[in-house]
């Protein structure tokens, strides 16, 4: 490829988050933008404080509006679908979006308040059409502003999985249980980590691309990413016209060891979109040297395990929504679970839509819709995920009739 059309992404550093975003913005060029509609889509899934590396830092979003807003006159929205029973609008308040949400020239919008649209995927692989936002059509520009975060099931979660949240409310799930076993044997052979899952995502890039890409760094999200890991304070923002380069920029200042089989959707996507553009390589960076960048952080962990000897947590194909509530709930309660079971004892937890009847003891709590098939073989919690207060909730209930 000739160097000259290479895509370009630019990396910034500054401990002034701000200033670093405006440095990484300012080397891209961005097309005339007036009279368009653009999203400004922040990945804000959960309710959570502001600087834990799981939603995405609002004075990167202020100045990126600011930034665009002094450039052109366009409609700006802001907005999200975060996960099941998760209030949009209290999500970005949590998380320290109130005074941004305030300014008359930026629209709020909750994603799934409006009726969906049906999108058909004729080159699907596994996924042939998907309903997403009723706002869809509305929009003329989108730019993804994820946090870049190590995901338990897909590997990393940066500018192109954050579009999954244009995806209608639930239906988000669907991508999880998808059954494709032929094609994923085929494409075992070269990608060994896959799952229907990243088909399933990658499947997505033929109908939602972001435009403009900048990932939030300021805090990264190491090891069990989406939610459960840690935060890790890196102050730098990464910003393309092109999410797969931006992507694998990301990358490569985070995980330098990994190639983009390690996060298996980015890799279809190169394969199907960009067959140029196939590592570092083949991406003009400004800097030219990143080097300095680089700053590896945890990698999810390779198998989920709970470090509770008093726990047995059975998860056959959850998703990552039951699995961080889970985790959360563990990691809040941990006295509460210590007092009230041991390890000839243990508390039993089942989450997954590929539990069956063998897999479960007696008095195992079994949570989230997709096992209320079981329903009958221990004690159901419903919601599709649960939230961690109504688990909680049951577990004592279940203890003090056990007592009584
Ligand atoms: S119940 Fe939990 S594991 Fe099942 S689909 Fe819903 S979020 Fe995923």
């Amino acid at each position: 490829m000739n160097g000259n059309n290479k895509p370009i992404v630019s990396v910034n550093r500054n401990k002034d988050i701000s200033k670093a975003v405006h440095a990484a913005l300012d080397k891209i060029e961005i097309p005339n933008l007036s009279g368009k509609t653009v999203l400004l889509k922040p990945n804000v899934g959960r309710e959570v404080d502001p600087n834990l590396g799981i939603n995405t830092n609002p004075e990167v979003v202020d100045t990126i509006f600011n930034y665009l807003k002094d450039r052109f006159e366009a409609k700006y929205l802001i907005g999200d679908s975060p996960i099941i029973n998760t209030d949009t609008f209290k999500a970005f308040e949590q998380s320290g979006y109130k005074n941004l949400l305030k300014n008359d020239d930026l629209q709020f919008i909750d994603l799934d308040d409006r009726s969906p649209v049906n999108i058909e995927i004729p080159n699907g692989k596994v996924l042939k059409n998907i309903r997403l936002t009723g706002y869809w059509h509305e929009i003329d520009y989108t730019v993804s502003i994820p946090v870049l975060k190590m995901h338990m099931h897909c590997g990393a979660s940066l500018s192109f999985k954050n579009m999954k949240g244009l995806i209608y409310k639930r239906d988000k799930t669907t991508l999880h249980h998808l059954q494709a076993p032929e094609i994923l044997e085929e494409l075992k052979k070269t990608i060994g980590k896959i799952k229907e899952l990243d088909i399933a995502i990658a499947d997505l890039g033929s109908v939602i691309r972001p435009d403009l890409v900048i990932i939030d760094a300021s805090y990264a999200h190491e090891g069990m990413g989406p939610s459960s890991g840690n935060a890790v304070k890196l102050d730098t923002v990464i910003a393309s016209t092109n999410f797969l380069a931006a992507d694998i920029v990301a990358l490569a200042i985070s995980q330098p060891k990994w190639s983009l089989e390690d996060v298996p959707h980015l890799k279809l996507l190169s394969e199907s979109i960009f067959p140029s553009i196939k590592s570092l390589n083949d991406i003009k960076t400004i800097p030219d040297d990143i080097n300095e960048f680089i700053r590896p952080i945890e990698s999810p962990p390779k198998s989920i395990t709970i470090k509770y000897e008093n726990v047995n947590l059975i998860d056959i194909d959850s998703c990552s929504a039951c699995l961080s509530t889970v985790f959360n709930l563990l990691k809040n309660n941990k006295e509460f679970i210590d007092k009230h079971y041991t390890p000839e004892k243990p508390l039993n937890l089942a989450i997954g839509k590929g539990i069956t009847e063998s897999d479960l003891y007696s008095d195992t709590f079994l949570i989230g819709n997709c096992i209320s098939n079981h329903k009958e073989n221990g004690i159901f919690i419903h919601g599709c995920a649960p939230v961690e207060s109504t688990i909680l909730k049951i577990i004592k209930e279940r203890l003090t009739l056990s007592t009584k």
